[in-house]
C-alpha cells in the first residue's frame, strides 16, 4: 500500500489544457494504491471555492518561490529548478 503523494494544505497546480492553482483539501484511496485528491480552486473575481477530484498525474506541486507551475516542463521541473522563475525547489 503506497502513501498518497499529496496531503491536505499542499498547494498544487492542475496541469493540462485547463490548468490553475489550487489546494489539496482531502484525499482518498479509490482502490489499492490508486489515490484521488480533492482540490479546492478559487475563481478570480468570484467567491468561495469549487472542488474537483484529480489523480496524482494531473497535479504538480506549486513552486515555493514564485507560486507558479514552473515544475511541469521536462528538463526543468524534474531537475527541481522552476522553469518559470529559475528557483530551486525546497526539499
Ligand atoms: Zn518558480
Amino acid at each position: 500500500m503506497s502513501d498518497p503523494k499529496f496531503s491536505p494544505g499542499d498547494r498544487v497546480w492542475k496541469t493540462g489544457i485547463y490548468s490553475g492553482p489550487g489546494e489539496i483539501v482531502a484525499m482518498f484511496e479509490l482502490d489499492t494504491d490508486v489515490w484521488r485528491y480533492v482540490v479546492a480552486h478559487k475563481i478570480e473575481g468570484g467567491s468561495g471555492v469549487f472542488l474537483h477530484i484529480y489523480s496524482a498525474g494531473q497535479l504538480i506541486p506549486e513552486c515555493d518561490q514564485c507560486g507558479g507551475s514552473g515544475f511541469d516542463t521536462p528538463g526543468t521541473g524534474y531537475g527541481n529548478v522552476c522553469g518559470k522563475c529559475g528557483g530551486q525547489r525546497y526539499a
